[in-house]
């Protein structure tokens, strides 16, 4: 242990001890102390580089915590959500809105990712050459994973955490409750009753949240520090610009301009989820405290938060589509191959496809670009040396890519959830509470 070892122990005690006073004495809402926490972990993380693996395991904690709640959470929620909508019928018109708007914004992603791409070209004089190739794993085909949401065992679905499969069986086990008319009821209670447990035990687990993000950031800040960037500063840079130019100009106009509700209520209503998505770098990880956001900051009705938000963690994401985008020009750029009108449509396509069947966990992104890089003919020891050459910085860019992913959940579970009427305006324009 050297004097930085003990100064960063000092420093993260007075932290923990100032964001516990401002919640239990302040009332400093979670937000704002989830900011305070995020800002203090990147300056401490920074300059005690040397230190932040004494706390690493406080943010793993804190994973493991957050990722417990998402298979009960998800199912319970869901089938008390598909219970309270009472008409298995509008089960259609819900899913068919959740993905025609999924889809656009993915495209919208796409569109922006290979336009930043083009016009500031990141990968010129570039060379990958030195890098150490990274492994390449191709994409699952898509054939399997659309049988694979039937599951042939619901416990072992549960039990592996198979998101899709899972909502499969929540979705069929709540229609069934109401078929079941008055025979149904008492299960239809018991879990509505377990559903109102789940989201208390997620309450508790977000009050621990400031210093899992503290923990995390600092850890994030002290491996990645500057350095790091350097190697790559304009993909990075024109990465998180992409970002959030999607964020302001596609969510927040999905909001503001489309559904005319002030966008700055959302921003501030899913804070906590975009904090927690930044710092562990897994949509799925974030899921509890998004639906948690979803529900009690923004109004959206539990039938739509529980149906849309689940489902956006595993088949939308625009934050690495527009990455896919940018980093498919970056290759483009490195290996001079030339890309007209057909190989941009190649990328749309094949990126809105992997990122259907990419999974909300850390680095997933990166290893979809062998599919990806293959349509525009770059072969497999090419991408292997991109790959290489990304991998030990993907985790900054990851960290802002699933934010983006875990907005564009949240957006347009406000969309669906205002166009079905499941949309409580009064709490959306609310001050937020958690
Ligand atoms: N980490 C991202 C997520 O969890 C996926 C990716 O790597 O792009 O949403």
């Amino acid at each position: 242990m050297t004097a930085a070892h003990y100064l960063y122990i000092a420093i993260t005690l007075a932290v923990f001890g100032g964001l516990y006073w401002l919640g239990a004495v302040r009332q400093v809402p979670l937000w704002g102390r989830v900011f305070i926490a995020l800002a203090l972990g990147a300056l401490v993380g920074f300059f005690l580089a040397d230190a932040v693996g004494l706390t690493k395991w406080i943010g793993d904690v804190f994973i493991r915590l957050i990722k417990m709640l998402v298979v009960p959470l998800i199912f319970t929620t869901l089938v008390s959500g598909v219970v309270a909508m009472g008409d298995p019928k509008r089960l259609g018109s819900l899913g068919a809105k959740t993905i025609a708007i999924y889809m656009l914004t993915t495209a919208a992603a796409i569109s922006i990712g290979l336009f930043l791409g083009t016009v500031f070209t990141p990968g010129a004089g570039v060379d990958v050459s030195t890098a150490d190739p990274g492994p390449i794993k191709g994409a699952a085909p898509l054939a399997e994973r659309l049988i694979g949401i039937v599951p042939t065992n619901p416990v072992a679905a549960l039990a592996e955490g198979d998101v899709l499969a899972i909502i499969l069986f929540s979705i069929l086990f709540g229609v069934g409750t109401i078929l079941a008319g008055e025979k149904g009821r008492a299960v239809g209670e018991a879990i509505d009753s377990a559903a109102e447990v789940m989201l208390k035990i997620a309450h508790m687990v977000m009050e621990v949240a400031p210093y899992g993000v503290f923990a995390l950031v600092a850890w994030a800040a002290g491996t990645l520090g500057p350095a790091a960037l350097a190697n790559l500063a304009v993909l990075a840079a024109v990465v998180y610009g992409g970002c959030l130019v999607h964020i302001v100009l596609v969510h927040g106009g999905l909001i503001k301009l489309l559904l005319r509700l002030p966008a700055i209520r959302f921003f501030r209503g899913i804070f906590d989820a975009q904090a927690i998505a930044y710092s562990t770098a897994s949509s799925s990880a974030t899921l509890p405290v998004t639906m948690t956001c979803a529900q009690e900051n923004l109004g959206i009705s539990r039938t739509v938060a529980s149906s849309v938000l689940p489902l956006g963690a595993t088949i939308n994401m625009d934050g690495t589509a527009l990455y896919l985008g940018i980093v498919a020009m970056f290759a483009a750029q490195v290996f001079g191959v030339s890309v007209g009108m057909t190989e941009y449509l190649l990328i749309a396509l094949t990126v809105t496809l992997v990122s259907i069947g990419a999974a909300g966990i850390p680095s997933a992104g990166l290893f979809l670009l062998a599919t990806v890089l293959s349509v525009i003919g770059i072969d497999d020891a090419q991408t292997a040396l991109i790959i290489g050459f990304i991998l030990p910085f993907d985790r900054i860019l990851d960290m802002m890519r699933t934010v983006v992913n875990v907005t564009g959940d949240a957006a347009v579970s406000v969309a669906v959830a205002k166009w079905e009427g499941e949309l409580n305006e009064e709490i959306y324009r609310a001050e937020a509470t958690v």
